[in-house]
């Protein structure tokens, strides 16, 4: 079992309450280590997300040691200690029985050792413990030596290990993408040869691992392994002749989601198989019909009415889109920051003069006329945002009615 040195360079100091929750359990006499992805992040110089903890605790006993303890998950061995404005996940060590369908351990048995729970993690990056106010590191997969050569690898024999849980194959592509590792060899190879367990997943949880894929910088290298290993075609196959390269160029998720989707001929099917929220199934929508874009020469008046169309929260998701999907070489943004730093009138609810204002300078009651007035008075203000006064806007209302 090799030890990694005690000196590690944790450059991000663990938060105290992190420290009072390890030195409360340990002082009650239950051994108490961080695991999993806390102590890889850490080891790295990252900033965790989250600080996972184990114990040999019972949770019956880590409840009797807390003010604060939510029982979340108590039949899996877990619950959610706050303390001092944190709040950490306390999981008694566990190591698991058979897997009966490929998704969810058929037993869990508690009294484990710290060891026997680090076995039946999924990387050997993610199978290590640390307790800081020992200095006692326990590694027995080699997870610090993989994590300084950039590997991914199964705890134990990957075929076995992807045989009991399908979500670890796509989790093993996750973790290569977002830290930019190798994939050991005979854990890439286990991948296409599992792929009826990965099918038996439920969608949510492969969605979720696949999103945090796509939203890595190198997600174009992700969706390249996806697509080799099998896995894409399990999940996504309308994905699968997509640009990896074009799809990846903008920043952020949704477009990134969009350009994958550019082409397919029923993209809400897709995205409603995934079950996607409706928020992003509308988002990611609205940035396909956004296209294409006005062009490079266009005027203001028509990007006006394009920002208009977009919305000031989704234009830039919109634009980036767009250019993606046209390989544009020049941007339009600065001229659309230009246009919105003037703070053009962008909607119809903000023109000068309402439905009803309209209504008394025409003379006429509520009707289909308002409507079409109102686009009228709206059409102008596009074309010359200084319109949108009482003043100018009576004057071309009066105009019209002529
Ligand atoms: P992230 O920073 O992305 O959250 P993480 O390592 O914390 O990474 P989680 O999904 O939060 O990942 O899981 C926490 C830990 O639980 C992992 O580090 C791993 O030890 C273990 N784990 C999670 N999912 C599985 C799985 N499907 N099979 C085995 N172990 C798992
Ligand atoms: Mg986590």
């Amino acid at each position: 079992m090799n030890s990694p040195t005690s000196d590690a360079p944790l450059r991000f100091s663990i938060p105290k309450p992190a420290l009072q929750l390890l030195r409360t359990l340990e002082a009650a006499g239950h051994e108490t280590f961080l695991v999993g992805g806390c102590v890889r992040d850490l080891l790295r110089g990252q900033a965790p997300k989250d600080y996972d903890i184990a114990t040999r605790a019972l949770p019956e006993q880590v409840r009797a040691c807390f003010s604060r303890v939510i029982p979340t998950g108590i039949q899996h061995g877990t619950v959610m200690v706050l303390l001092g404005g944190m709040s950490f996940e306390v999981t008694t060590y566990r190591s698991e029985g058979g897997y009966v369908d490929g998704r969810r351990p058929s037993v869990v048995h508690f009294h484990a050792t710290i060891e026997e729970d680090l076995s039946r993690r999924d990387f050997t990056i993610n199978a290590m413990a640390y307790n800081p106010l020992k200095e006692r590191w326990v590694d027995p997969w080699g997870g610090r030596e993989d994590l300084e050569r950039g590997y991914v690898r199964c705890v134990g024999d990957a075929l076995q290990r992807f045989s009991e849980d399908g979500l670890r194959a796509i989790r093993a592509i996750r973790f290569a993408t977002t830290l930019d590792f190798e994939l050991d060899m005979s854990t890439q190879e286990a991948i296409p040869q599992r792929l009826d367990i990965f099918a038996k997943v439920a969608i949510e949880r492969t969605r979720e691992e696949f999103l945090k894929l796509l939203s890595s910088p190198h997600a174009q290298r992700g969706l390249d392994l996806l697509l080799t290993t099998g896995l894409l075609r399990v999940f996504f196959p309308e994905a699968m002749r997509a640009d990896f390269a074009r799809a990846t160029r903008p920043p952020n998720l949704l477009p990134r989601l969009a350009l994958l989707l550019a082409g397919v001929s029923k993209p809400q099917a897709a995205l409603q198989r995934l079950k996607f929220s409706n928020k992003i199934l509308n988002t990611v929508l609205h940035l396909m019909k956004l296209q294409p874009l006005p062009p490079l020469e266009a005027s203001d008046t028509r990007l006006r009415r394009w920002l208009s169309r977009a919305k000031l929260e989704h234009w830039e998701d919109a634009l980036s889109t767009g250019e993606a999907l046209e390989r544009r070489e020049q941007s339009l943004d600065k001229r659309m920051r230009a246009l919105l730093a003037q703070n053009p009138t962008l909607s119809m609810d903000k023109l000068a003069l309402r439905g009803d204002d309209i209504g008394l300078i025409l003379g006429i009651p509520p009707g289909p006329k308002i409507g079409k007035a109102t686009r009228f008075l709206f059409e102008k203000v596009l074309e010359n945002p200084g319109l949108n006064s009482t003043e100018a806007l009576s004057q071309l209302l009066r105009n019209w009615n002529k």
